[in-house]
């Protein structure tokens, strides 16, 4: 198995359109240029909603803020969290009831049916958590539609909907609609079936910024424009209690516990993960819709145009302004071979010009009243941005202890799915860094990052142990 060398984020990064309407946040660059502490009892690398949300957990557990330090490579919250396409819920070939089957092959019918029921929890504890705090990120709660494109589609989307139900799969919450009634919900006049299920959108720069804020005003240290390079052992570690040099270019901070919250970039400072995390480029575009989609017309739900497995688009439309955001898939049959492998190059400093064309082309077939032509000046594609997903070997994040380093802990690796998965994984790793079990945690078992489960991966062999 090749692993890549995996370098840090870029440091000219594009502006997504979630970070253009965020410009104001007053901790976008604090501590940009100030040393790194020389002590600090935890250390949480990145400050994507991962690091922040794993660090309000900890406060909440009892943590003194004080004792916390986030180092965060570029502007805060500048990796996927504020790049992605607003959706929560995970929209790739293997979400919702669509996942059973791979996630069957990869991890076993029940680890299957757990990491499908996981993505409805994390919904409803965004949902919950945005509701209790009264979190101003433009969240919506709503449902999201899959919308069946081609008969081929639907008749697998049907025989995916059925395994998963046959299995123990709970499809309660999932409506059915074919044909025209499948049109007349959904507005796309092409769609062949839909499938309707509870899920949401949001500003997701916002909620990583409102759980920042949370953490900075109660006391963490947060270093943005501070990478971290290096982590090694301490020279003063006794042999029960090891800590940890954590190296940045503003000096080293020695910590007994240190958080990998670094998702696609996560093999930078476990090398050990770079064959089993790989960072992909991921492409969104923001359009500004004409009358017949905007003011009272506006689309209720989310969605994802899917024409086959491994060809769909998200749309998911703004309830504060209106604004379609479209996310375009890692990969697809309608775009060259070139454009599709410039995925592989993780700078989210660029975008490819064909993804954004057939993203566009692709909406504008679904709604044609969004063609060119019949757009006035001002309306149709507003933004293009992209961001860094990290796709694991075996499709689930890695989350946990990393027992080979006493006193170091990861949580990333969210195979473009982080919207549907932090909500639970953050407050899982938190809860077992203050002491819980796994159980504790309610994940699916097969997030856990173990020595079994690398050496099993190492030998490609990304089967079931459940
Ligand atoms: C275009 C696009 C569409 C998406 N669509 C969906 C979707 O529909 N549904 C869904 O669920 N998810 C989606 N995602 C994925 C989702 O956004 C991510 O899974 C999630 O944001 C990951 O959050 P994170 O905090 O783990 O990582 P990030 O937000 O990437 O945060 C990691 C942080 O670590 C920092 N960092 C990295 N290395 C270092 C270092 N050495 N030192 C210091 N800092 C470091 C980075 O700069 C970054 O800020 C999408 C992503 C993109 C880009």
């Amino acid at each position: 198995m090749e692993s890549q060398k995996i370098t840090l984020p870029v440091v000219k990064p594009c502006v997504s359109f979630w970070q253009q309407t965020t410009r104001s946040f007053p901790y976008l660059h604090t501590n940009k240029n100030n040393p790194a502490p020389e002590d600090s009892k935890y250390v949480i690398i990145g400050s994507g909603i991962s690091g922040a949300l794993t660090t309000y957990e900890l406060i909440q557990g009892g943590v003194p803020a004080g004792d916390i330090t986030i180092f965060e490579a570029r502007e805060a919250a500048s990796g996927a969290s504020s790049r992605n396409a607003g959706h929560v819920r995970p929209v790739t070939d293997i979400d919702a009831f669509r996942g059973f089957q791979v996630y069957k092959q990869l991890h076993g019918p029940d680890q299957a049916l757990k990491i499908i029921a996981n993505e409805k929890l994390v919904f409803e504890r965004v949902r919950d958590f945005v509701d209790k705090h009264g979190v101003q990120c433009d969240f919506n709660p709503t449902t999201t539609f899959d919308v069946c494109m081609t008969q081929e589609f639907a008749d697998f989307n049907a025989r995916s909907f059925k395994e998963y139900r046959e299995a123990g799969g709970d499809v309660s919450h999932i409506k059915l609609y074919d044909g025209e009634e499948a049109q007349r919900v959904t507005r796309v006049q092409k769609a062949v079936a839909a499938y309707e299920w509870p899920a949401g959108s949001s500003h997701p720069a916002k909620l990583a910024q409102w759980l920042l804020t949370q953490c900075v005003e109660k006391g963490v240290r947060l270093f943005t424009h501070c990478p971290v390079t290096l982590v090694t052992k301490s020279a003063s570690s006794l042999p029960d209690r090891i800590s940890w040099d954590v190296q940045t270019p503003r000096g080293i901070t020695k910590a007994s516990t240190v958080v990998h919250c670094t998702n696609a970039f996560a093999p930078h400072l476990l090398p050990q993960l770079s064959k089993f995390i790989t960072p992909n480029r991921a492409q969104a575009h923001a359009f500004v819709p004409p009358a017949s989609l905007n003011s009272s017309n506006i689309l209720p739900s989310t969605m994802s145009l899917r024409h086959s497995l491994k060809h769909f688009y998200s749309v998911a439309q703004r309830r504060p302004d209106g604004i379609i955001i479209l996310g375009s898939p890692i990969a697809n049959p309608n775009i060259s071979s070139s454009a599709a492998t410039s995925r592989l190059v993780p700078d989210d400093g660029i975008f490819n010009e064909e993804v954004r064309d057939d993203a566009v082309s692709n909406f504008e077939t679904c709604f044609p009243e969004c063609e060119k032509g019949k757009l006035s000046h001002g309306e149709g594609l507003l933004h293009t941005w992209t961001g860094i997903i990290g796709m694991t070997t075996d499709s689930v994040p890695f989350v946990g202890r990393i027992e080979s380093l006493p006193g170091q802990w990861v949580c990333a690796g969210f195979n473009g799915h982080g919207m549907a998965r932090i909500f639970t994984c953050a407050p899982g790793v938190a809860k077992l860094i203050l002491g819980g079990t796994w159980d504790d945690t309610g994940l699916p078992e097969c997030f856990e990052i173990t020595e079994e489960r690398l050496e099993r991966l190492q030998k490609g062999v990304p089967g079931s142990v459940f």
